[in-house]
């Protein structure tokens, strides 16, 4: 570690926390601790649409605030589509999946947290060093806007610091031991428009969602709605595998391969949480940072948003008490609530993508009704549910009668 003299110190602005990175985790953060009457600098490197499929459940809209008129669509039923066409519509029962646009998504978010108190600055965020007093100090590049003006190098004093910088996260490699560990499948969609007249294929208020090997051989590929635009992806872990070809050919499947492309795009997204989020000192990670996202459904940004709700509150514990181990409580809490959840899909994606014939019974399965009440009902609500007994043993049943082959698929 490097350190500066005293005389630096005076010199350079100090805040309670600063937040690098201000996607759905980071923003959450720093709206929180900013409202609560800490003095937080939010710093984005900005100037890159986050890629992703933008699908919210309710429970985000309702814990974090979200306004109607952010959400570009609402989707009222979901199509699962088998490798032989088998097409199962689901409906969203009492509500809808929201889906927001990232481009203003995430900058409603900063200006939220601005408009609570958090200081903004464009730039990217290079290293964190100690001054002789022990307190961090952070080091980044920063900028007018961020396509405009050079780069200055700018340091600011820092009593702790939350890393919210994404997948592979700069913070985090450099911060938390174990997250240079982290595996990443890598997830690519195009940004389409939407057509002008009713097509037989699309539904602006459906998600179809293709569960076949030639889309992705260990996930998925989407259609999602977003208003006047809407999202055709796929992703998977097989570096071999050939992300653009798939969603070419999924667009073909999908009769929509001569709609005006607007973007194409990717990003990695971590496979399993991180086994540690803190620095035992004044760092703590949330979000894609910290390795929060759901495999079998990809599903971030509410882990994200409450990832970033829980780092400021065990940064706001460690200001008030001094006490580091305040900082742990952010990853204790957060698999408390939802570890099961995505243990539970991490089996559940391993044993139901592998092949055709899974992928095919998978499907079949989502034909019944308890699956599908079961299932929306813990994706929108984030509660495993746990009031339908009997609906649970159905399922089991249905489940083992699949796996020994006695159902038809
Ligand atoms: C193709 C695709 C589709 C997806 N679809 C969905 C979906 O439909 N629903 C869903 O819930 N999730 C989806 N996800 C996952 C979701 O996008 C992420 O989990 C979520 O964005 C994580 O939020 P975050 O704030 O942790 O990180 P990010 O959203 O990645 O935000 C990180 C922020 O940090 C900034 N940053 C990075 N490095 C630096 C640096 N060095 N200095 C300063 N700033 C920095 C970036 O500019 C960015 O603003 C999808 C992901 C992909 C790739």
């Amino acid at each position: 570690m490097t350190s500066s003299s005293p005389s630096t110190h005076a010199a350079m602005e100090t805040f309670d926390v600063v937040v690098v990175g201000g996607g759905p985790a980071g923003a959450t953060a720093a709206h929180d601790l900013a409202r609560q009457g800490r003095s937080v600098l939010l710093l984005d490197r900005a100037g890159r649409i986050k890629p992703c499929g933008g699908a919210i459940p309710p429970r985000a809209i309702k814990d974090f605030q979200i306004p109607d008129e952010m959400l570009v669509a609402k989707a009222r039923s979901a199509r699962m589509i088998s490798p032989k066409d088998n097409r199962v519509d689901i409906p969203i029962d009492n509500g809808f999946v929201g889906m927001v646009d990232r481009e203003h998504f995430d900058e409603w978010l900063r200006v939220r947290a601005a408009e609570c108190g958090a200081v903004r600055r464009i730039g990217t965020f290079d290293k964190i060093t100690r001054g002789d007093d022990g307190v961090s100090i952070v080091h980044f590049e920063q900028r007018e806007t961020a396509t405009k003006g050079f780069s200055v190098p700018t340091q600011v004093r820092a009593r702790s610091i939350i890393g919210a910088d994404g997948a592979k996260s700069k913070v985090a490699s450099q911060q938390v031991k174990g997250a240079e560990r982290t595996k990443y499948v890598f997830a690519y969609h195009e940004i389409i428009k939407a057509p002008e007249v009713k097509t037989p294929d699309y539904d602006a208020s459906r998600c179809d969602v293709y569960y076949r090997g030639s889309v992705s051989p260990d996930f998925y590929g989407w259609v999602f709605p977003h208003g006047n635009t809407l999202s055709v992806g796929t992703g998977s872990a097989d570096k071999g595998f050939s992300l653009r070809g798939s969603v070419a050919k999924l667009r073909e499947t999908a009769g929509m391969s001569d709609w005006e492309t607007l973007r194409r795009e990717g990003a990695p997204l971590p496979m399993k949480p991180l086994p540690r989020w803190d620095n035992g000192r004044d760092v703590v990670l949330a979000g894609d940072a910290a390795g929060v996202v759901a495999s079998a459904s990809g599903e971030g940004i509410y882990y994200a948003m409450y990832g970033g709700r829980l780092a400021a509150e065990s940064v706001q514990a460690l200001l008030s008490t001094g006490d580091v181990r305040s900082l742990k409580s952010a990853r204790k809490t957060f698999m408390k609530q939802h570890g099961m959840v995505f243990r539970v899909l991490s089996v559940m994606q391993w044993f139901w993508y592998a092949n055709e014939k899974r992928r095919e019974s998978f499907v079949k399965i989502c034909e019944d009704r308890d699956v599908q009440q079961l299932t929306f009902e813990s994706y929108m609500n984030k509660e495993l549910v746990r009031k339908k007994p009997m609906a649970h043993v159905r399922i089991f049943f249905k489940d083992m009668a699949h796996l020994l082959g006695l159902a038809k698929a």
